[in-house]
């Protein structure tokens, strides 16, 4: 069973993947952005309560995502899951943890994908004239990536101090397909070669920002042969 978590900043493209990825395994999608704003339409006393939160890109209450997503995974108990959007706060993770273990559960892979602020910036104008979301203007950017770096990159972090085996770094900045290519060839493969391509992935990404050409001398996502 494929039990999978997309971590990533706000337009880092983890719900495109997801969705690309959910297909691929046919696996189910939890985006629990997407719940929420569904959520919106009911136009309720917490919908209410919801879309000032949302639309000023503040995170909403552990208690509600929380209970939304073990209603969702118990649905879901046979089938897999590729959370989008959760956890994104210790609290959220911790309770996680209890409901997979509660449930005899546990997770295979975490991606964990990143991308500049700059480019960010430049995604979520694009999304904000395709979308009409509330959350989609540079201003509540700025506060949602606050968010995500203040709490869901300590949530990532300690993932991957956890599970460094099924924790994989994907660079944001390419295009969407050799994004998917990249996370299908990851799911493919016994996790300790799919672990040594994503260390030289890694370096090589970390090297191209001090020398365009990088250390190893070869775009990692266009030229390497598995
Ligand atoms: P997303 O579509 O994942 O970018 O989520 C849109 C908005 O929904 C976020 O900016 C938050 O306000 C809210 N949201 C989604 N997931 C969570 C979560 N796990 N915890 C708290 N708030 C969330």
């Amino acid at each position: 069973m494929n039990n999978i978590i997309f971590f990533g900043p706000p337009g880092a493209g983890k719900g495109t993947q997801a969705k690309i990825i959910s297909k691929y395994l046919n696996v189910p999608h939890l985006s629990t952005g997407d719940i929420l704003r569904k959520k919106l339409l009911d136009n309720d006393n917490l919908a209410n309560e919801l879309k000032e939160i949302m639309s000023a890109g503040n995170l909403v209450s552990d208690d509600i995502l929380n209970s939304i997503v073990s209603l969702r995974l118990k649905q879901e108990k046979n089938n897999g899951f590729i959370l989008d959007g959760y956890p994104r706060t210790l609290i959220q993770s911790e309770f996680l943890d209890n409901f997979l273990s509660e449930t005899s559960n546990s997770l295979n892979f975490i991606f964990n994908i990143h991308i500049n602020f700059e480019l960010l910036k430049q995604r979520i104008i694009k999304r904000s004239s395709e979308e009409s979301r509330d959350d989609d203007n540079i201003n509540v950017l700025e506060t949602r990536y606050n968010e995500y770096i203040n709490s869901t990159q300590k949530v990532s972090n300690f993932y991957k101090d956890k599970f460094p085996k099924m924790f994989y770094e994907i660079d944001g900045s390419l295009q969407i397909n050799q994004i998917s290519e990249k996370i299908k060839q990851i799911l493919k493969k016994p996790w300790y070669s799919a672990k040594f391509l994503d260390i030289l992935s890694w370096l090589n990404m970390q090297l191209s920002c001090i020398h365009p050409q990088s250390f190893f001398g070869f775009n990692y996502g266009k030229n390497i042969r598995r």
